[in-house]
């Protein structure tokens, strides 16, 4: 049996996960897991939004015009080779480093 302080009213209390005297939730390692998991899935429930940026590259992309369809492609593929370019000198530094 766990022997528990309560933040709120300063008192040890025996039951789990409630305190006997005032009825606050105590902070245990099982109620700090369970808002742990209930955050996480909040978040996978979450659609996923994209960028504003990217979500114009990808209306360019299909837009109906040729021309505006490869601007988009270009600016797709220089986003994607900058991303790369600065992954990469991050994770150099981040090699020398270690
Ligand atoms: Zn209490």
């Amino acid at each position: 049996m766990k022997i528990i302080k309560c933040s709120k009213c300063n008192e040890f209390s025996k039951t789990e996960p409630y305190c006997e005297h005032c009825n606050q939730l105590l902070f245990t390692e099982e109620t700090r897991k369970q808002e742990v998991l209930q955050s996480h899935n909040e978040r996978l429930a979450k659609p996923k939004v994209d960028h504003p940026v990217l979500k114009a590259v990808k209306a360019m992309q299909n837009h109906r015009f040729f021309v505006v369809q490869m601007i988009g492609h270009l600016l797709y593929g220089i986003g994607f080779v900058v991303f790369s370019i600065i992954s990469f000198i991050a994770w150099l530094v981040a090699a020398i480093a270690a």
